[in-house]
């Protein structure tokens, strides 16, 4: 009996915090509803430059060794003009479009046809079909997580070419690297103007739309909060996980090869790189449940932003590493290396288990055990648009003691361990960290913004409580 009503209880508190959910975040998820001029210039400059940034990337490695200031300065000097750096561009060919539609078929084939059974033997793997957040119209979507499985399978096969079949060689990838950021661009533009439709004409649910009525902004942040064809096939998990990051190792794979093609041997550095992303890789797959209850699938909408910028921005500049060590073998001296090592690893270490202990403090609403001890805490409470009042908490102890996103400063951590395994000669491989600290920073900034608006004096409590964002005293 006892049982029972606990079991009752626990069920209304699960309804209620749904419906909490629900209602609070009508007003507090995703982007926003008005375009400030501020919002609109900067996307104006991101749609404008954002494709010449990727661009002027790799054309600095194909062109000048990697050297970022090259191009300018012959631009500057009158040595070069645009037309001769365009010119010596390798254009989209019949081979890189055929490499590419046979990838996001084969990937779209594994996301779609292949339901999970990873999880029916890895013990701890949450794999199959998993729920996502509650949307602000009170959708709770279904999942299939099978990303694990889509990079397992992908892989072998990877590695079965490479060392039986030889159907293709392991620098294919590189070997087509400009024309295939062609292809990538014609999917990341054919996918975001397609959602921008969809979002319009034939959205998956209207009641999760958004739309400001401004052409560029609405493109950008995206109308529809969940797109999806179908049943099963969702835009953000897909285009987030697979043409993107299922290629990440991929891509660094093939620059390894490469480098054996070069030079008869793989650097140190480039093991390294391939190593430590390969972590950060696999860890997503992994955790890929988790995931779903992440800013970009609880808040952000499917617009450019997500659909170009995991097409390209993130297969070509997440991979900056690799590609530089193509072009300069760097090998490293051991202690050095192993310095690296450790950073990497630390900085992952922090980053997982920060995301672990805020995890399965709320997942155990606080009881739990942190570093051997109950949680410390502020309850917090909020409004609801119909002004009821809910509650939630706050964790004061463990890593979310030490800083409000210690999360982010291990995922910092890691980002400068991939680019100092780069070594000092060159700016580009360092063009990873100066962009997490912005990206993450920004991110700071806008959760926090809206947790304090959701949390009111509460948030300011926990602020008093954990006074710094990502680096305990500084900032
Ligand atoms: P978080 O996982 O940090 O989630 C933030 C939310 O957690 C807040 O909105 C709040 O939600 C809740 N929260 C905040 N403080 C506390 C606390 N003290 N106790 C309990 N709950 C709290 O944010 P993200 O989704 O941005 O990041 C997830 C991970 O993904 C990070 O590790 C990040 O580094 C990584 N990432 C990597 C990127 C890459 O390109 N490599 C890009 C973006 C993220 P609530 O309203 O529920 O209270």
């Amino acid at each position: 009996m006892a049982a029972h009503q606990e079991k009752k209880l626990a069920e209304d508190r699960k309804h209620q915090n749904m419906q909490n959910d629900t209602k609070t975040s009508q007003g507090q998820w995703g982007r926003a509803w008005e375009v400030d001029w501020f919002s609109l210039a900067s996307i104006l400059f991101l749609l404008m430059f954002a494709p010449l940034i990727v661009y002027y990337f790799i054309m600095s490695c194909a062109q000048y060794q990697c050297s970022l200031t090259d191009p300018l300065l012959d631009l500057v000097t009158g040595n070069k003009h645009l037309s001769d750096i365009w010119n010596r561009t390798p254009m989209l060919t019949y081979r890189a479009a055929a490499i590419y539609s046979l990838w996001v078929t084969f990937q779209v084939f594994l996301y779609v046809s292949i339901p999970d059974f990873c999880h029916k033997f890895l013990p701890g793997y949450v794999g199959g079909v998993q729920e996502g957040a509650v949307t602000p119209a009170g959708v709770v979507n279904k999942y299939e997580i099978n990303g694990l499985q889509a990079w397992i399978i992908t892989h072998v096969l990877w590695f079965a070419n490479a060392s039986c079949f030889h159907f293709f060689s392991p620098t294919i990838i590189f070997d087509n690297w400009i024309p295939l950021l062609w292809c990538a661009n014609i999917l990341g533009y054919a996918v975001s103007t397609f959602a921008m439709i969809k979002g319009y004409f034939f959205p998956t649910n209207a009641k999760d739309c958004k739309i400001t009525g401004n052409f560029f902004y609405d493109y950008m942040m995206g109308i529809e909060f969940n797109p999806r064809i179908g049943k099963w096939f969702d835009f953000k998990l897909f285009f987030n996980g697979r043409p993107g990051i299922v290629a990440w190792t991929l891509i660094n794979l093939s620059f390894a090869a490469k480098q054996q093609e070069l030079y008869g041997e793989v650097t140190s550095s480039m093991i390294l790189v391939n190593v430590l992303q390969g972590i950060y890789v696999l860890d997503f797959f992994w955790n890929e449940a988790w995931y779903l209850k992440t800013i970009d699938i609880c808040h952000d909408h499917f617009g450019w932003y997500l659909g170009w910028g995991d097409c390209v921005w993130l297969p070509y500049l997440y991979t900056l590493q690799g590609l530089y060590l193509v072009y300069h073998p760097v090998q490293l001296h051991t202690a050095y290396a192993v310095g690296v090592l450790m950073l990497g690893l630390l900085g992952y270490y922090v980053f997982r288990m920060t995301n672990h202990q805020k995890d399965l403090f709320r997942r155990t609403n606080g009881n739990c055990r942190i570093w051997g001890k109950k949680p410390e805490y502020i309850e917090c409470s909020y409004m609801s648009v119909d002004g009821t009042k809910y509650y939630s908490k706050l964790m004061t102890s463990g890593f979310w003691g030490w800083a409000r996103h210690f999360n982010y400063t291990g995922d910092l951590m890691g980002s400068l361990a991939y680019c100092l395994a780069c070594g000092f000669e060159h700016m580009l491989p360092y063009f990873y960290i100066i962009y997490m600290t912005i990206l993450l920073t920004h991110r700071c900034i806008r959760d926090e913004h809206r947790c304090s608006s959701k949390y009111g004096k509460d948030w300011k409590c926990y602020t008093a409580v954990v006074p710094y964002r990502l680096l305990p005293g500084i900032f």
